[in-house]
């Protein structure tokens, strides 16, 4: 039985289209998740690319034979930057302009009014590269990232994996080879990917309300102005760690910081100097603790950290550590940034209680100021 290419691609386009409308609807209107917006993308644009395929055998295949290698080769570039959205990565530029404009002048100069295959060696190579590098990152993402990661890597490097094969037949076999006709020829890729699209729409439509749930959680527990935690998110986790011992590794300090004369910044340079002290202040304590380390923003100009397993003496290191970069930063136009006053808690393997600890290192902090500020004071109690 030979199927017929022009059929096979009216039917691929038929529901390729249903499946933007379906998707588009169903999905990115309700989450408007980047995700779930590349794939409409990739989609219109696979769409695209076969509908010039249909013309193939007219007059007008010597520009839509390239036209369309090079809308496909773009469509797969949008399933890759799909994959990179999801880490919060931006697509490489090259990738947009680069991929899809090698293809397309190398099917221009390969006589694509009477050569169906124009350009077919870079073309296939592309595509098998691009959709490689979208399972690539699908594998990249953390392990709890969400349920269908692998199918949906699988999905995308068994794609990328029947491309290579596609090119090598191609390389090997030639465009009329029996090999390259019957086994990795338009009417087989045409289904195949008719069975991969289905198969990733679905996919997609889980991944991109869960990507919305993550960028919820990211609303709800952060600081908008500096990206820390914001007190409650702080609190809760906080009292997590405490109460696991095990994290905890018994001891630890809590640190307490308030900005100096925060008022006078904003008095003096306007309440956009005083955010930018707060962003560079927060960046300091960022840059100073380590990432397991809990850094939130307490309210105003007032931050708190939470270092697990850090003695008195390690949280004034990094009190002072803090101020040197807040220092050294760089501010914009005669910007003078403040200095920092902290006060410093610590507990052992009895303490559960944040309140406790937040209290005792608010009473330190107060004798930090009084003492002349610009320093870090300690709490006598071990909580
Ligand atoms: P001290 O050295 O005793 O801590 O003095 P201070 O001026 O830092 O303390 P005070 O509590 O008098 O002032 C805190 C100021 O912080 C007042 C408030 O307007 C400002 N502030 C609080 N939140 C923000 C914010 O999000 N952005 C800016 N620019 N200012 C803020
Ligand atoms: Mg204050
Ligand atoms: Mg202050």
């Amino acid at each position: 039985m030979v199927l017929d290419t022009a059929t096979l691609r009216i039917a691929f386009g038929l529901m390729a289209l249903a499946l933007v409308v379906l998707f588009y609807f169903s999905a990115y209107r309700v989450t408007r998740s980047p995700y779930s917006g590349w794939w409409c993308v990739a989609l219109v644009f696979f769409l695209a690319g076969s509908g010039c395929f249909l013309l193939n055998g007219t007059p007008h295949q010597v520009w839509a034979n390239p036209l369309g290698n090079a809308v496909l080769v773009y469509g797969a570039v949008a399933v890759w930057a799909g994959a990179r959205s999801l880490r919060t990565a931006p697509p490489p530029k090259w990738a947009f302009t680069g991929i899809p404009l090698v293809t397309l002048v190398a099917s221009v100069l390969d006589h694509p009014a009477t050569n169906t295959w124009s350009g077919g060696a870079v073309f296939l190579a592309a595509m098998s590269a691009t959709i490689g590098l979208a399972s690539h990152e699908l594998w990249r993402l953390e392990p709890g990232y969400s349920r269908v990661r692998i199918p949906m890597a699988v999905a995308a490097g068994g794609l990328s994996v029947f491309y290579l094969f596609r090119w090598v037949a191609f390389l090997l076999d030639g465009q009329d080879g029996p090999v390259f006709v019957t086994v990795f020829g338009s009417a087989v890729t045409t289904m195949v990917t008719m069975v991969m699209l289905v198969v990733v729409s679905f996919s997609m439509a889980a991944l991109s309300s869960e990507q919305q749930t993550r960028a919820l959680r990211v609303v709800a527990t952060r600081d908008d102005l500096t990206g820390l935690l914001n007190r409650k998110a702080f609190l809760d986790l906080a009292a997590e760690q405490l109460a696991d011992r095990a994290i905890t590794r018994g001891s630890g300090a809590l640190i307490l910081a308030d900005l100096d004369h925060f008022k006078t910044v904003n008095d003096t340079y306007g309440h956009a100097a005083g955010d930018f002290a707060l962003k560079a202040f927060a960046d300091a304590c960022v840059a100073t603790v380590r990432s397991t380390d809990l850094t939130g923003r307490y309210g105003g100009e007032e931050f708190v950290i939470l270092v697990p397993g850090a003695s008195a003496e390690r949280a004034e290191a990094i009190a002072e550590e803090i101020s040197r970069r807040l220092a050294d930063a760089a501010a914009p136009g005669g910007l003078e940034l403040p200095t920092a006053s902290y006060g410093i808690s610590v507990y052992d393997a009895g303490t559960s209680s944040v309140d406790r600890l937040i209290a005792s290192a608010d009473a330190a902090l107060y004798r930090a100021k009084s003492l002349g500020r610009n320093r870090a004071a300690r709490s006598d109690e071990m909580l």
